[in-house]
């Protein structure tokens, strides 16, 4: 992947690699410990200001993702939503 940027988890607080994409909205992180998930740039702003509760609940989703799917966290109506998704 082109452009892999480290940052620690906004999840977990693990070290964490992101690509950014679709016009630098979205984050791609690859976690060591969540594995596998999207987390758009707006929505992360506002996971910044949640509980921690939240961003455990969150990494949990991630990591248990079912096989072949993704946790996409996204803004939906100013709150935070997550869905798995196939779709990259
Ligand atoms: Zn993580």
């Amino acid at each position: 992947m082109p452009n892999l940027q480290n940052q620690n988890c906004p999840l977990c607080g693990q070290k964490a690699k992101f690509n950014l994409n679709n016009f630098e909205q979205d984050k791609y992180f690859d976690c060591s410990y969540c594995t596998q998930y999207v987390l758009s740039t707006m929505a992360e702003e506002k996971l910044n200001a949640s509980s921690v509760s939240v961003r455990e609940d969150l990494s949990k989703m991630a990591k248990d993702s079912p096989e072949g799917q993704f946790l996409l966290i996204r803004l939906e109506a100013g709150e935070i939503e997550a869905i798995y998704t196939t779709r990259i």
